[in-house]
């Protein structure tokens, strides 16, 4: 395979959306697995659109995904700069060549004058294209007027890598801005030049560009330039109907999901999985392994449905992977931000073993935050979680009471206390009270907890240790 050299090229408009991130994530794939080269350009040409800080969002948000790139901010690169809006001279340059040759024309005519024509096409019925109306003796450019591409319309065909073979008439063809009034180029321009300057062989991005592709060939035409490696991904549609996913379809950015506890592991593999696999029935990848297996033709051509209780699904199994092969203190260190105010007080030690009897019930990380503050504090009794307990409320006041004496005395003579003994311990009092396990358990659970779910009863007794459990249970038995 050839090096292929790839860009991300997004404009720091605020919020990234994560299907931006996935646009990230297939050049990123391409160009590792071909050996070649991934660059980072900050495409903020949009003075009214740009948002401070949201550079640093987008370069936070590649780097906690481990997405490196080898050209861009921070790192730099032989075709520095990367933020387009320090590149004005290099547009500049690249537009004299047309209007030298021709191929370009200043535009003096005011926007009043262009609405006028676009009106009398809305009358007559017709398309409305600017290169009916272009000026017939435009004048020398000067700064504050747009400059146009002159086009010469004609049909064009091109291979798209996932939208198959594209064939369009000259009627979609038009004398597009090169140049705004601001003198900023626009987005249809200065993607051309910076692409052919930094050695992009294939151009990645979202399907809403398929339909400017033929003014693009006319501008690679008009430079002389090797078209690169076309590449449209489908939109990724909104859990229902059938619109691209938007902020208000519940989709977070990349970030938010960060700081609710979502791996980046999971949201990668999640991410390169929306609208591709590898033709198996693999879910679950490595960051190593999408490099390995991802190809471009098995990108699906048709949008791909956001499912975020699958990227939660995912995240459970990278909490587990994490922990079955790295161990719980690997799992731990990636736990940091995500423990109840309470556990501050608590030794690591201790933390990592609450963490080890209850990860497997995680969906995300910030899940520790309000399923382990029993851990670390004394619940508030509540009776009524007990005597409303489905399997509880069949049973009297005096039975409950007389059930938990029982189990305390019988936990209290417990001289080794530890998970196997206490199972044990468990084992015989169901032999003892002749009580089903979910009503037993069920008490002994709630009295310790009083939360509406625990770990295993014996991890739980075992980690409280013996002094809370006995405690927490006798001042239950009290209270019922
Ligand atoms: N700046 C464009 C965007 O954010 C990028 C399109 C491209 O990758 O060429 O949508």
């Amino acid at each position: 395979m050839e090096k292929a050299t790839t860009r991300f090229a997004p404009s720091p408009t605020g919020y990234i959306h994560i299907g931006n991130v996935r646009s990230a994530i297939y050049p990123y794939l391409v160009a590792r697995q071909s050996g070649g080269k991934m660059i980072l350009r900050i495409e903020d040409t949009d003075r009214e659109r740009y948002v401070e800080g949201a550079t640093e969002l987008i370069e936070d948000t590649l780097k906690w995904l481990g997405l490196d790139w080898d050209e861009g901010p921070i790192v730099g690169g032989p075709s520095e700069p990367y933020f387009q809006s320090e590149r004005l001279d290099i547009y500049m340059k690249w537009v004299q060549k047309l209007l030298d040759s021709g191929r370009a024309y200043a535009d003096p005519t005011p926007a009043e004058k262009i609405d006028e024509y676009r009106k009398k096409c809305e009358q007559e019925k017709v398309p409305f294209l600017y290169r009916n109306f272009r000026p017939e003796n435009p004048p020398k450019w000067e700064p504050g007027m747009p400059i146009r591409f002159k086009t010469n319309p004609k049909e064009y065909s091109w291979t798209d890598a996932v939208m198959g073979d594209m064939h369009t008439g000259p009627e979609v063809l038009d004398d597009i801005i090169l140049i705004k009034k601001d003198g900023y180029p626009t987005y249809n321009f200065a993607h051309i030049v910076d692409d052919a300057e930094m050695g992009v062989t294939h151009v990645m991005r979202g399907v809403e560009y398929l339909s400017s592709t033929p003014n693009y060939l006319a501008l690679y035409e008009a430079f002389g330039l090797e078209r690169p490696v076309l590449v449209s991904l489908p939109h990724i549609l909104a859990p229902t109907g059938n619109k691209k996913l938007g902020k208000r379809d519940g989709a977070k950015s990349a970030t938010e999901y960060r700081d609710d506890g979502v791996l980046p592991e999971a949201m990668l593999n999640y991410l390169a999985c929306l609208g591709w696999n590898d033709g198996t029935e693999q879910e679950i990848y490595t960051k190593e392994e999408l490099i390995k297996s991802f190809s471009l033709d098995r990108i699906q051509n048709s949008g791909a449905r956001y499912d975020e209780t699958k990227l939660l699904w995912m995240n459970g199994q990278w909490i587990r992977r994490i922990f079955d092969e790295q161990g719980a203190r690997a799992l731990y260190d990636r736990t940091t931000h995500f423990w109840p105010a309470e556990a501050e007080e608590f030794p690591e030690e201790y933390r990592v073993k609450v963490l080890s009897i209850i990860y497997d019930r995680l969906k995300v990380l910030s899940d520790l935050k309000t399923m382990t503050t029993y851990f670390f504090k004394d619940p508030e009794v509540d009776v009524k979680m007990i005597v409303e307990n489905k399997f509880l409320k069949k049973m009297s006041e005096a039975e409950l009471e007389d059930l938990l004496k029982t189990s305390i005395r019988e936990l209290t003579a417990l001289e080794d206390w530890n998970a196997d003994s206490l199972q044990e311990v468990l084992n015989n009092l169901l032999e003892k009270t002749g009580k089903k396990p979910a009503e037993l358990f069920s008490l002994i659970r709630i009295a310790l907890s009083f939360a509406p779910f625990s770990p295993a009863l014996n991890l739980t007794l075992d980690t409280l240790g013996r002094e809370t459990s006995l405690a927490r249970l006798n001042r239950a038995a009290a209270a019922i």
